[in-house]
């Protein structure tokens, strides 16, 4: 398979291409992705510049039918795409398939969203005068993704942004070209007109800095690391380009003595270790009141004993590989510094299996204090760590004691420390009972502190970041 760049409405083949590796099998290669140069992505922002103007004057009902027809086709293959994902990203086959048919629902809820339009006519303060408030698109959106949700990230940025009436200028990450091609070849058979949508393949650092630096972009939407989002930032602030970040986390668990054990416990591994571990949403701090710490801990060790480590698609594997050697040594090392600074380590090393792929046990780092490098730093893989605490009071403290606020979760049965937490916790998402990982798509995705910056993703509010508003006064 030969994924290849999508301008103007034409495939586009570029001399450079690279290898789509399986990271549950790195003999299985997916296809090879165009490796696209600054004059790709120049002549894809000409072409999304070039059909703004048209489809912002498109119709409601265009709109509707465009993303009305994206949404039914990724949910009727979602078993395939599902696959996919999983054979590039390797998130376990009902992960990747769930992802897929997240995408699908994101489509069509942005469909009924053209229809659902909202405005303002409103009364002067000055005499006979009229005044209206509407929404205008933006322009030309640039959209750079990340790898770890290859179809559903793409999905709620290229969503919004054409359902109010924006041109789009897609750069995905460079580890999962599959998916991204997939949704651009859908895209290319919506009816869309040509050039409104412009998916460009290429490394971040060549063709990224050409799509944040073109006068002809009005607005870059950026999911991914802390690093790669502050340098974007800074460069559209001087710019004054309107801008959306969502970066890193470092999800606290709050485990209270109140809590239902088994409740605790399911919601704490599915937070920290499925998807491997690969979720900006993650739970990677536990933080568990001194009452319950020995026998949730213990528990959590037996659940880690039985997840099965493996190759995606397999039936009974539980988590599936970490996505490259890169990625899987960066795990390795944060294990390695959590134990040097006195934490006491279950699993957490490599593992073989029948097939060469980044195998990793999920690592439980226990006896860990929240100023430790463990509890500072995003690790992004199938690492979680134990701060154990004497009350509510010092593990809100201490949930609350990072730069990060995505997700913040707590387990408790009292509905005074829930009601507490939920007010108190500084993070974008508060979840009680819940896993710190796990959203719904029609309502605000977004965090505070250095986890965000800008307006929210999604559901109605994806408004605020995809048009501009604009007040009219008339004297009739
Ligand atoms: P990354 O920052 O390395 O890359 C993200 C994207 O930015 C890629 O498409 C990459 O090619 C591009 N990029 C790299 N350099 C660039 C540059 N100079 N200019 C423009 N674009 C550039 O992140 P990643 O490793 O792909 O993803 C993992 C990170 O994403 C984690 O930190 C995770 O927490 C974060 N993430 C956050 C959310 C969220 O919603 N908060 C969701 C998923 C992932």
């Amino acid at each position: 398979m030969e994924y290849k760049s999508f301008i103007g409405g034409a495939w586009h083949e570029t001399s450079d291409s690279t290898p789509n590796v399986n990271p549950s099998d790195t003999s299985d290669i997916l296809g090879h992705a165009a490796v696209g140069g600054a004059d790709d992505m120049a002549r894809a922002i000409d072409a999304a510049s070039g059909a703004a103007a048209q489809w912002a004057k498109s119709t409601p009902q265009q709109r509707f039918d465009v993303l009305d027809f994206i949404g039914s086709e990724i949910l009727a293959r979602k078993a395939e795409l599902g696959e996919l994902l999983s054979r590039e990203e390797g998130k376990t086959l009902p992960e990747g398939i769930g992802e897929a048919a997240r995408a699908g629902q994101i489509f069509k809820f942005f469909a009924g969203e053209t229809l659902r339009q909202t405005g303002d006519i409103l009364a002067s303060v000055r005499p006979g005068i009229g005044v209206d408030v509407t929404r205008s698109p933006v322009g030309v959106v640039g959209l750079i993704t990340p790898w770890n949700f290859p179809i559903a990230i793409p999905a709620w940025k290229i969503a919004p942004a054409l359902a109010f009436g924006n041109a789009v200028v897609l750069k995905p990450a460079e580890l999962v070209p599959g998916c991204a091609h997939a949704l651009a070849d859908i895209i290319s058979r919506s009816g869309l007109p040509e050039g409104v949508f412009n998916l460009v393949f290429g490394r971040g650092s060549v063709v990224g800095p050409e799509l944040i630096g073109s006068n002809k972009v009005n607005a870059i939407s950026f999911t991914g690391s802390v690093g790669t989002g502050r340098a974007i930032a800074a460069d559209c602030g001087k710019l004054l380009k309107k801008v959306q970040l969502e970066m890193g986390g470092k999800n606290p668990m709050v485990v209270l003595d109140d809590a239902d054990l088994d409740i605790a416990v399911d919601v704490s591994v599915n937070g920290a270790y499925f998807s491997t571990g690969q979720r900006c949403t993650a739970s990677s701090r536990l933080i568990v009141t001194e009452g319950i710490h020995d026998k949730f801990v213990a528990a959590v060790e037996e659940r880690l004993n039985n997840l099965n480590v493996g190759h995606a698609l397999r039936k009974e594997t539980h988590i599936g590989p970490v996505v490259d050697e890169k990625q899987l040594q960066q795990d390795l090392d944060y294990v390695d510094i959590a134990a040097k600074d006195g934490g006491k380590v279950i699993g957490g090393q490599r593992l073989n299996r029948d097939t060469e792929g980044f195998f990793m046990a999920p690592a439980l780092v226990t006896e860990t204090t929240n100023d430790m490098r463990i509890n500072r730093e995003e690790v992004f893989g199938p690492v979680a760590s134990v701060v154990r605490v004497k009350d509510y009071d010092e593990a809100l403290a201490v949930a609350n004691d990072t730069e990060f606020g995505l997700s913040s979760g707590v387990c408790t049965t009292s509905l005074k420390h829930a009601s507490h937490f939920k007010a108190n916790a500084e993070a974008g998402m508060v979840m009680v009972n819940l896993p710190t990982a796990g959203v719904d798509y029609h309502v605000p995705f977004g965090g505070t502190k250095g986890s965000s910056f800008g307006s929210r993703e999604q559901g109605t509010y994806a408004a605020e970041f995809y048009t501009t508003v604009k007040t009219a006064y008339t004297l009739p």
